[in-house]
C-alpha cells in the first residue's frame, strides 16, 4: 500500500504539552512529511503556538492556531480540539490556566496512589519528563514508569496503571462542555470533538454527546484520525452528515517513538464531507 500523505493535519502535540519534540521540530517535520496547513494543538495550553507559527514562516506552512481542551462530560474525560483562535483572548487564555493548576493537583494525587502501591518518588520522576511542568499529563507519567522498568511500554502502562480503575488513576473534573466550547468559540475559533472513536461510551451516548455539543455552539468532529479503525471513519463520517458537522483530520502525533501515526501520514477525509479547513479560507 501506498504511504499516506496528507497535506492537512490538524491535530499534534510538542514540548509544550505531552509531545517529545519541540515546536520548532514539529512543524520541520510536519514539513519534511508534505504537510502545507499545520494545527498545534497542545493540551490545555497554547505556549508553542509562537515559536510554531515563526518556524512556519521559515519553511513556508501555514500553522493554525490550536489546543486540545480537557473536559469532563458525565463520567468521561473527553478531548475538544479548539482551531483558529485569536490566541491572546483572555477568556480561553484565563480558562486554560485554571485546567492547568488542576492538573498539578491531579499529579499529586496519581503520585500519592501509586506510592501506596510500593511505586515512590513518581511525581519528581514524571516531572523530568514534562518540559512544561505546569502540563503534566499521565504520558509524563508513563515515560518514568517505563524508565525505572515497571512496563515495556507506555501502553502498556496505561492499561495497567493508568486508566480507570487502575491503580494509578485519579478522577479529576476537567472543564465542563460548554466552558471549552465557549471559550474556542469567544476567542473566533472552531471547535471539533478529538478523536471521538476512543471514547468508551455507547452509541446512544455518544449520539447525546454530539447533540449537546451542537447545541452548545460546537462545530467540528475529527473523522481521520491517527486513534481511529476504518471503521470509526466511515461511523463518524455518517455523524459528520447527520449532525452537519464539519470535517476534520488529524495524527495526534506525539513523537516518532511513541505515536503509530506520523505528521501527515493520514486521510483522506471521504470526498462529500465538508472540511474543517474550508472555514479558515
Ligand atoms: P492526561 O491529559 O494527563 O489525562 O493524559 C492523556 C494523554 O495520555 C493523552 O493525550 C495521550 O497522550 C496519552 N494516552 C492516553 N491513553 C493512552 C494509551 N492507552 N497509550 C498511550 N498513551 C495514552
Ligand atoms: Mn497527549
Ligand atoms: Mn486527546
Ligand atoms: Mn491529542
Amino acid at each position: 500500500m501506498a504511504t499516506l500523505a496528507s497535506p492537512w493535519d490538524l491535530h499534534c502535540h510538542s514540548t509544550a504539552s505531552d509531545g517529545l519534540l519541540a515546536p520548532e521540530a514539529v512543524v520541520r517535520r510536519a514539513q519534511g512529511n508534505g504537510v502545507t496547513m499545520l494545527a498545534l494543538t497542545d493540551h490545555d495550553d497554547l505556549d508553542g503556538l509562537a515559536a510554531a507559527e515563526k518556524t512556519a514562516g521559515e519553511v513556508g506552512l501555514r500553522l493554525i492556531n490550536g489546543v486540545e481542551i480537557s473536559i469532563q462530560w458525565e463520567s468521561t474525560s473527553i478531548h475538544i480540539v479548539g482551531l483558529g483562535f485569536d490566541r491572546q483572548e483572555a477568556r480561553l487564555n484565563q480558562g486554560l490556566a485554571a485546567i492547568r493548576s488542576g492538573r498539578v493537583t491531579r499529579a499529586q494525587r496519581m503520585a500519592e496512589a501509586l506510592d501506596k502501591i510500593g511505586i515512590h518518588g513518581v511525581l519528581e520522576g514524571a516531572m523530568k519528563y514534562a518540559a512544561n511542568p505546569s502540563l503534566i499529563s499521565r504520558a509524563h507519567f508513563a515515560r518514568y514508569l517505563v524508565e525505572i522498568g515497571i512496563c515495556k511500554d507506555v501502553h502498556a502502562v496505561f492499561e495497567s496503571y493508568l486508566t480507570p480503575g487502575k491503580p494509578g488513576y485519579v478522577e479529576h473534573q476537567w472543564a465542563s462542555l460548554e466552558d471549552a466550547v465557549t471559550w474556542i468559540n469567544g476567542a473566533g475559533g472552531v471547535a471539533v470533538v478529538a478523536h471521538p472513536g476512543r471514547y468508551r461510551i455507547s452509541n446512544v451516548e455518544m449520539r447525546r454527546f454530539l447533540g449537546q455539543f451542537k447545541d452548545v455552539g460546537g462545530s467540528g468532529v475529527e473523522v481521520v484520525s491517527g486513534s481511529h479503525t476504518p471503521d470509526q471513519i466511515l461511523q463518524y463520517a455518517r455523524y459528520a452528515r447527520q449532525y452537519g458537522f464539519l470535517a476534520s483530520l488529524g495524527s495526534d502525533f506525539h513523537g516518532p517513538e511513541e505515536s503509530y501515526v506520523d505528521l501527515g501520514r493520514i486521510g483522506p477525509l471521504p470526498e462529500d464531507l465538508i472540511p474543517v479547513w474550508t472555514w479558515f479560507d
